[in-house]
């Protein structure tokens, strides 16, 4: 990989900048290099992608994020990433699980079932599991479709009230309640919602304040789509739209951090990266209000109001990753699953409780990507990923001289636990072995904390909020934020969609007002 990519356009201005080349950036940049505009990336690491990207060790390429990703379907039936990709021309090989999950929770009222993707095949297995469900499972799920309808409605921009009252009227009645009470509202038995309730960590907040639209646009597009998996990993997504770019003259630099966002009068007009001024009509940071305020911006130029609202917003879940290279295959040590959850308690509530320390491992989530993706990894071997999900107040306290300590003895007791739960020998057939800490994460991403979430979506600020309020968060003039932390959250098919309207909406403003 090349340090830093062959410059094809040598302009000092461009159309508009861009401050990082996660998900959201590179959609951001490659929408507006299709809308004709001369867009420069500046990325602080070597390769594109932030979250989205792989590592090697020894003869294993490991995947760094991803467990699954949602929204993609097929050709006949495409979800929002796939009809995105093919807007950019890109064909990717996907790979699909027939699974949603297994999980095995512990405790009172434990289970270990292993849900199908597919809604009627899911909602038969759940019928299996917990006799009398099989209705309000399926009443969940036609109660999502009829949200994200709703939510698609109100996307549209062009909102006729009596049409959002008579047409959306099960969307407004479910809109703004939490997960918890929809299903309880459904009549959905108790057990069946600790099952219902398993993706919780993908939104990194509490499903008693997780709003149920947002929770099902995410659950539908896992189990209605199929979860599926980049052939190459999340690098070849990450490459393949750094690709787009720079085939549409836009420029992508790696090793360039930028150190400051220009403003004047309240606009931005450029950045300064590696040592020079570079201007253009509009900026877009792939990194947290947070950072940028605090550390790319004139104090002056930020706004009492902006910098309260960031403040307010909670930093959401952190990670803890174990990735292990095995010298035996799946087959040889008896994996089946692609995706198992692992959970110390059935309830959700509780499990986000306990995530607040280091004693236990509540929420863990464990992938062997060769049950999905057989040739990824050398003929003879396999790879397992183990992440579990810690909030801020765990690993906060964490003092450095315990952080080599604690790090290796954290990592082994993923292990073990993945090793007792699933009856599965790791431990002797370890050939390689990366672990990454919410430490790890923050060095590589920039991101507060280390978290890939972006902030809670949860009281004030659930994702309904944060789209009817985006036009007035807005603090500097010409300068827009992508990413995880925006209006929809953390994920793959989010933050590239979040990325995408951004773009699309710079470009028409831009089509509309006139270059300067
Ligand atoms: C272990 C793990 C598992 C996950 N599993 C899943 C999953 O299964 N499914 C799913 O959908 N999502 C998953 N996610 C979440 C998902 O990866 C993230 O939410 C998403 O990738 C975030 O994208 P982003 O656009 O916010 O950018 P980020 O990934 O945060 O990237 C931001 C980029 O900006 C760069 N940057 C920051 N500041 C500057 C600067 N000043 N100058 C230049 N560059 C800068 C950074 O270097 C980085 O490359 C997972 C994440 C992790 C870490």
């Amino acid at each position: 990989m090349p340090q830093k990519r062959k410059l094809k356009y040598m302009a000092k201005k461009y159309d508009a900048i861009v401050i990082g080349a996660g998900n959201a950036g590179l959609c951001c940049a490659a929408t507006m290099a299709k809308n004709g505009f001369s867009v420069l990336v500046l990325e602080r690491n070597s390769v594109p992608g932030g979250s989205a990207t792989s590592f090697r060790r020894g003869r294993f390429e490991f995947e760094a994020a991803l467990h699954e990703l949602a929204s993609v379907g097929t050709k006949e039936d495409p979800g929002s990433v796939m009809r995105l990709f093919s807007y950019y021309g890109i064909d990717i090989d996907w790979q699909y699980e027939k699974n949603a999950f297994r999980v095995i929770a512990d405790g009172d009222g434990g289970y270990d079932v292993t849900m199908p993707a597919g809604i009627e095949d899911f909602c038969r297995e759940m019928e299996r599991s917990v006799p009398g469900s099989f209705e309000s499972t399926l009443a969940a799920f036609k109660l999502g479709a009829k949200i994200g309808a709703g939510f698609n409605y109100l996307s549209s921009g062009n909102v006729d009230p009596q049409v959002l009252f008579s047409e959306h009227a099960d969307f407004l009645r479910a809109v703004s309640h939490s997960v918890d009470e929809c299903l309880s509202s459904l009549g959905m038995p108790k057990k069946a919602q600790d099952i219902f309730k398993t993706y919780w960590p993908y939104l990194g907040a509490p499903t008693s304040e997780i709003d149920f639209a947002h929770y099902m646009l995410m659950v539908d597009s896992y189990i209605r789509k199929r979860p599926a998996m980049p052939h190459l990993r999340s690098h070849e997504l990450s490459l393949a739209l750094e690709e787009v770019i720079v085939k549409l003259s836009g420029e992508v630099r790696y090793n360039c951090p930028c150190e400051k966002i220009l403003t004047k009068d309240g606009k931005a007009y450029g950045v300064i990266a590696g040592g020079e001024e570079i201007y253009a009509d509009a900026v877009v940071a792939n990194c947290f209000p947070d950072t940028a305020y605090k550390s790319l911006l004139d104090p002056e130029a930020v706004s009492e109001r902006a910098l309260k609202i960031a403040g307010a917003r909670k930093i959401s879940s952190l990670f803890f990753s174990v990735y292990l290279g095995l010298n035996r295959s799946a087959e040889e040590l008896g994996i089946k699953d692609y995706s198992v959850f692992l959970f110390d308690t059935p309830d959700s509530g509780e499990q986000y409780e306990r995530s607040a320390s280091l004693d236990t491992t509540s929420m863990v989530v464990a992938n062997c990507l060769n049950c999905a993706v057989p040739d990824s990894s050398p003929e003879g071997t396999s790879t397992v990923f183990i992440t579990t999900m810690l909030r801020e107040e765990a690993w906060g306290d964490v003092r450095p001289e315990d952080y080599k300590k604690l790090k290796n003895k954290f990592a082994k007791k993923l292990i073990k636990l993945y090793e007792n739960k699933m009856g599965i020998s790791l431990m002797p057939y370890i050939e390689e072995i990366a672990i990454a800490t919410p430490a790890t994460f923050a060095r590589y991403l920039g991101t507060p904390c280390g978290t890939p979430y972006g902030y809670e979506l949860r009281g004030w600020d659930t994702m309904l909020c944060r789209i009817m309020n985006a036009k007035n968060e807005q603090a500097v003039e010409n300068l827009y934020f992508v990413g995880a932390h925006g209006e929809r959250g953390d994920g793959y098919s989010t933050t590239y969609a979040n990325g995408h309207s951004v773009g699309e909406k710079i470009a028409k403003g831009v089509q509309k007002n006139g270059r300067s």
